[in-house]
């Protein structure tokens, strides 16, 4: 039975109401009018349910496809407006014991080179991070309790949050690891992090035991209830995904949504943000080998229902996408991007050569993380390194509420100028310097508050002088 407010991962992610959803979906896909009722209630910005969205994922006329594009489109001007938040992942370990069909990692590849960073390593790991300009990363592990416990992990963030290197810091750790204990995740929350990121994958239970047919990984409601366990635990910021490609993606897009309405009921807060992944090539891994994947118009849709259907929701899109791809959907929804990343353990400082390649995934955007902001400034986006909300005490219900009063953009967009400004100085090309100073100074003048933006210019000519740091 489904319900939404229920601890049991079967019956908050409810297969039966996920294929009533599809059906009604389906039937209603040329219900012109029903069509039209679910775009007027989006543009109330206040969300939309799991069957609303599902209706207007499959809508094919193209009216009104212009339309739900369109509205994505405002709805991320109306709460991102044009920042872009800049990540990049940082691979600690990538022993695995689980045998999930899709990743490289599985502990059944015998031949891709098995890596864990020493202390040393990700100091230097970091370093070169820092040097590139990066202030936020995403960490991640495969799952292994032996080679990779939960007391390496806590030790490995602290050495990340110590290291100072210059005028660089780690200013927020996302961490992307295993699903474990309501324990652990306590030790997580109490080691600073930010957000707490795990990939559902699929939340097709009978396809999600056949891609994980071995390891702790197989337990599909340890896997789909690890969000609770992590909310009891303290966390309250809280990444949702799926691996795109792995099933039929409408399943997954009511699922997806399925679990935000799940931990809103639950929990008081929805998912902090989703990632939107798509299956990639790697090592021992051909995507051809799976049936459900989508090409780029249905991804770009996808990106903008998501948009719609959970406006406060940050969305994640990785340099598992092309330029092209990735250019496409920063328009429809998407708040952060990765960028310069290596996907291997220790290829920041030591990029492998590619037959000894430990890499997760290929990459498609090869980009510098330079050539990254710069193109990101000449379409007029801000590319933003800022992590205050959660330096500040700003997240779960306390972050949810700003956002939905639309508070919290008074925030975002000095903080945007700011943490680019200290890019620029730091670690800029020459180029991108010029095009991100002219980008500042027209910038200021869309702060809307006059004492605001008084003190953002005394802050921009501080941090030319050499001071750090600055925050709203
Ligand atoms: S997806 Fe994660 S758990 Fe699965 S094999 Fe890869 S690293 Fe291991
Ligand atoms: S102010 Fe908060 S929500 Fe805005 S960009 Fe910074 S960390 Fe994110």
């Amino acid at each position: 039975m489904y319900r939404v407010d229920s601890m049991k991962a079967e019956e908050f992610i409810n297969h039966e109401e996920i294929m009533e959803t599809l059906e009604y979906a389906e039937k209603n896909k040329d219900n012109l009018e029903l069509v039209d009722q679910i775009i007027e209630k989006a543009k109330l910005r206040k969300g939309l349910s799991h069957r609303e969205a599902s209706v207007l994922l499959v809508c094919s006329a193209p009216e009104k496809e212009q339309e739900i594009f369109a509205l994505a489109e405002q709805i991320k001007k109306d709460f991102y407006g044009n920042r872009i938040v800049m990540f990049a992942p940082l691979y600690l370990s990538n022993y695995c014991v689980n045998g999930c069909v899709y990743c490289p990692y599985h502990a059944k590849n015998k031949h891709i080179p098995r890596k864990k960073l020493t202390q040393e390593e990700i100091r230097k790991e970091v370093i070169a991070l820092q040097d590139m300009g990066h202030k936020r990363l995403a960490i991640e592990t495969g799952e292994d309790p032996v080679n990779c416990p939960i007391d390496y992990v806590l030790e490995s963030i602290k050495t990340i949050y110590s290291i100072k290197h210059k005028n660089g810091a780690i200013r927020r750790v996302n961490v992307n690891i295993a699903a474990t204990t309501v324990e652990n995740y306590r030790k997580l929350k109490e080691a600073g992090i930010g957000t707490y990121i795990l990939f559902q994958e699929t939340y097709h239970k009978e396809s999600y035991e056949k891609l994980h047919p071995t390891g702790p990984k197989h337990n599909y409601a340890y896997h789909t209830e690890a969000m609770d366990r992590a909310m009891e635990g303290g966390i309250d910021d809280v990444g949702l995904g799926v691996l795109f490609g792995l099933e039929l993606y409408r399943y997954e897009f009511a699922g997806l949504l399925m679990h935000a309405e799940h931990l809103e009921a639950v929990h008081g807060v929805g998912p902090h943000t989703i990632s939107v992944p798509r299956i990639r090539r790697a090592d021992d891994i051909d995507p051809d080998d799976f049936d459900n994947g989508i090409d780029d118009d249905t991804f770009a849709k996808l990106v903008a229902c998501i948009r719609i259907a959970v406006p406060y929701t940050g969305m994640i899109v990785s340099t598992r996408e092309s330029q092209k791809c990735r250019e496409r959907v920063l328009h429809l929804g998407i708040s952060q991007i990765s960028g310069g990343s290596r996907t291997s353990v220790g290829g920041y400082v030591e990029p492998e050569p590619e037959e000894e390649s430990s890499a997760q995934f290929d990459v498609s955007d090869n980009r510098t993380l330079d050539e990254v902001v710069n193109w990101l400034m000449k379409m007029d986006y801000i590319p933003s390194f800022c992590t205050a909300c959660y330096r500040e005490g700003r997240t779960g219900d306390r972050f949810m509420s700003l956002c939905k009063s639309g508070q919290i953009q008074n925030c975002c967009h000095p903080n945007a100028l700011l943490t680019l400004k200290e890019y620029l100085q730091d670690y800029a090309s020459e180029d991108t310097k010029n095009v991100g100073n002219a980008l500042i100074e027209r910038e200021i003048d869309n702060i809307p508050k006059e004492k605001v933006r008084e003190i953002v210019k005394k802050n921009l000519k501080e941090i030319e002088q050499g001071a750090r740091d600055f925050r709203f």
